[in-house]
């Protein structure tokens, strides 16, 4: 009988939730670790979250609006979506909006004094202070965000070549500011040749560069003691002392940092302290990183989506053909479902829940309709 199938046609939905294409599970990836109902002012200062920026609004300065402003109170506005940023309390509504209030938080403070914007806001990007995308610019080229200032940067403005794979990026200019990171250069995914010069250590001594000041009146011995016990206690010492002739680096080229960079960076009390008095402190923390949130996002959406297959698959008189055909309907269903979005839209959870019931109504209509069982 052609109604038949073969036994490698039959996948069951849960095996079709694993098997979701990169593409689809990226998508979800951003916003899926974001609500879509309550506005996250509540939540404060938070460590990374999906943000917004609006040209509709009449501003007064730069505002962060969070993912569920950006759905509810600015549904029908021209959005800038600026990714993911971190320590940014919601500003939808507050004294930057003239009046337009927010929805779903009423009573916010006049301002967030902490959140700190740069020109991203204004959806502009890089040292070339161009929009993305550039109506001015033929040449496509990739953007970079550094994890450190957070702008995003063309690959060819960032000083060197992009290598093929890296895990994060610092700017040559956040490199500049931080320039303590320059001593963690072996930590980068093409170590740059650098003529290795091992720095006199009586010369060193007198490093004003050092966490640690070596009094005049010790001795010779006394200061290269000292100078052990610091190394062992911090190892930016140990590596200022090791290496490097860091004038040999050149300034104007960005990082590209190896997998797990973060955590070979010194965490002794006097790194933490440096990297407080230079504002980085997330500069160590693996939950930081873009990896992290994004995972996070998967995590959410696989349960949302796992949930949608239990519910089909408790549903009665479902068999695994017809189950088989669940799979290409989910699939395909739900990648025409994301591809009607336009890039810049948000998808939301409503969204995914209607496409579900939907799905569910055309399988019940046709399990009137199934196969006989007799059929191999
Ligand atoms: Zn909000
Ligand atoms: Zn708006
Ligand atoms: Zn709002
Ligand atoms: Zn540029
Ligand atoms: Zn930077
Ligand atoms: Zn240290």
């Amino acid at each position: 009988m052609s109604d038949c199938h073969d036994d490698e046609d039959i996948i069951t939905v849960e095996d079709a939730v694993y098997e979701m294409d990169a593409q689809v599970e990226e998508s979800i990836a951003i916003l899926g670790a974001s609500d879509s109902d309550n506005c996250t002012y509540s939540l404060g200062y938070m460590e990374r979250q999906a943000l917004f920026a609006c040209k509709t609004c009449d501003l007064k300065g730069d505002a962060g609006i969070c993912y569920a402003c950006s759905l509810t109170c600015h549904q029908e506005h021209d959005l800038i979506e600026l990714y993911t940023k971190r320590n940014i309390r919601c500003d939808c509504g507050n004294s930057k909006f003239n009046g337009f209030e927010c929805s779903l938080i009423k009573n916010k403070d006049l301002l967030n004094e902490k959140n700190a914007y740069n020109h991203n806001y204004k959806g502009l990007y890089c040292t070339c202070d161009r929009p993305y995308p550039d109506p001015e610019e033929e040449i496509e080229d990739e953007m970079i965000q550094c994890v450190a200032c957070e702008d995003w940067y063309h690959s060819r403005h960032l000083g060197s070549l992009l290598p093929a794979e890296f895990h994060e990026m610092v700017c040559y200019l956040c490199v500049a500011k931080y320039n303590f990171l320059q001593y963690y250069y072996n930590e980068q995914v093409n170590t740059p040749d650098i003529d290795v010069v091992s720095v006199d250590k009586e010369k060193e001594s007198k490093n004003t560069d050092s966490h640690f000041s070596l009094s005049d009146t010790l001795t010779n011995e006394e200061k290269q003691n000292k100078i052990k016990k610091n190394e062992e206690m911090c190892k930016l010492e140990k590596l200022k002392h090791q290496f490097v002739n860091l004038g040999n680096i050149d300034k104007n080229v960005s990082f590209y940092w190896n997998d797990g960079w973060r955590s070979s960076l010194c965490n002794c009390a006097m790194c933490l302290e440096l990297y407080e008095k230079n504002s980085i402190p997330f500069i160590i923390k693996e939950s930081d990183t873009i990896t992290f949130y994004e995972n996070k996002g998967k995590e959410k959406a696989d349960n949302l989506l796992k949930d949608a297959a239990n519910k089909i698959s408790s549903m009665p008189i479902v068999q695994q053909v017809e189950l088989a055909r669940g799979y290409q309907e989910l699939k395909s269903g739900l990648q025409n479902f994301l591809r009607n979005f336009p890039p810049n839209q948000i998808v939301k959870k409503e969204d995914v829940e209607s496409f579900f019931e939907e799905l569910n109504e055309r399988k019940r209509r046709r399990v009137t309709n199934i196969p006989p069982n007799n059929c191999r």
